[in-house]
């Protein structure tokens, strides 16, 4: 059986300050881990070979690996990580802007990116529409395993560690089931020695656990939100995710009204639509009301029909009269254009596809 050690990264320079000696070489570790992206002890140049032996006995540096990648025409790039238990999660390299340039070809503006990172493997949440919770929960991600995620991906892009990217934990799990180590991965990633990513930065998207909206806010971490609503009223939201029956919109929309919000941004509200079922105006009207005294923006996200879901791709125009009245009823809103429609798009489905091939393989062999 593989020996499971901690990582590095699931610590803050504080704590990496209690657990080496000398203090002087955590800032050299922090270097190579974050500035350096290396895999493992040995690529450690200035760190002397006997520490590198102690430390080697205790922890691995990267627990993640790279199993499988999937490329689209738009710059979206789909990872398939596994880690140290031979477990596997997904992680998304989304590219939001491209590099704009001059006349004479001169860079003015780098393209932006997003890493869109997940939380747990598997989900304990169910929503009816999405392929991860198709295969139930197996376990929360370490604080660790939520940091590399960044570090691999940055890495396997050539993203320089003083380039800035924003994080969205909208991957595989719920982030407010696995708070803690949400939380400290949250303030690893806002090191100053580190990777520098301020708490503007990271978006943690929930499908509304509303208690543990309180708990984010109350750690006043500077990270903003996005709710997963998908629905305007209780009884077709607990159908497309069940746990709204212990959290009913009323009590997620309460806890939203409370959360530390920055007073230059709004929290987002993600609304899949699906065809037939809440991509009516009357749900729009519903919305708007919902909605009113909040600073937020609404993101309408197509539905991605994937096999043996009885959901639909709702239709253009309907999407674009729902975005329409939003808009003229006052509320910001947007259409997300659906990045890597070429490659497995909603979550959970690179995992899915994968462990079909291998299971696929299995029955060859
Ligand atoms: S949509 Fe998100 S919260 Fe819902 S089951 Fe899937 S991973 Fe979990």
């Amino acid at each position: 059986m593989t020996n499971i050690k901690p990582s590095l990264y699931d610590y803050t320079k504080k704590e990496l300050l209690e657990l080496i000696q000398p203090k002087f070489r955590v800032n050299q570790i922090f270097g190579w881990l974050y500035h350096q992206y290396v895999q493992n002890f040995d690529e450690m140049k200035n760190i002397p070979k006997a520490l590198k032996e102690e430390l080697a006995q205790k922890f691995v540096v990267n627990p993640l690996t790279i199993i499988n990648k999937e490329v689209s025409s738009d710059g979206t790039i789909k990872y398939l990580l596994q880690m140290q238990d031979g477990k596997t999660m997904e992680a998304v390299w989304l590219k939001m802007k491209d590099t704009q340039r001059d006349e004479s070809g001169e860079v003015i503006q780098e393209a932006k990116f997003t890493i869109c990172v997940s939380t747990q493997v598997g989900c304990k949440v169910g929503c009816s529409f999405c392929l991860t919770a198709k295969g139930g929960f197996t376990r929360d991600l370490t604080a660790g395993e939520i940091v590399a995620q960044v570090v691999t991906l940055k890495k396997d892009n050539d993203h320089k560690h003083n380039r800035k990217i924003n994080i969205v934990y909208m991957g595989m799990g719920e982030p407010l089931d696995n708070l803690d180590n949400l939380a400290q991965a949250i303030e690893i990633f806002k090191e100053d020695d580190g990777l520098c990513i301020g708490g503007k930065r990271q978006t943690v998207s929930t499908s509304g656990l509303s208690n543990k909206i309180d708990q984010l806010g109350q750690m006043d971490l500077g990270v903003h939100i996005a709710i997963s609503l998908h629905a305007v009223d209780d009884k077709l939201r607990s159908e497309l995710i069940p746990m709204n029956k212990a959290h009913n919109i009323n009590s997620i929309i309460e806890a939203v009204k409370r959360f530390p919000i920055d007073t230059r941004k709004r929290v987002m509200f993600e609304y899949l639509v699906i065809k037939g079922k809440n991509d009516d105006l009357g749900s729009a009207k519903k919305l708007v009301k919902l909605l009113h005294g909040i600073k937020a923006k609404v993101n309408l996200i197509y539905f991605n029909p994937y096999p043996d879901t009885p959901y639909e791709r709702p239709r253009k125009e309907d999407m674009v009269a729902f975005a329409d009245y939003l808009i003229n009823h006052g509320l910001l809103c947007t259409i997300r254009d659906s990045k890597g429609m070429d490659i497995s798009a909603a979550c959970g489905q690179l995992k899915e596809k994968n462990e079909l091939s291998i299971a696929q393989e299995r029955d060859i062999s």
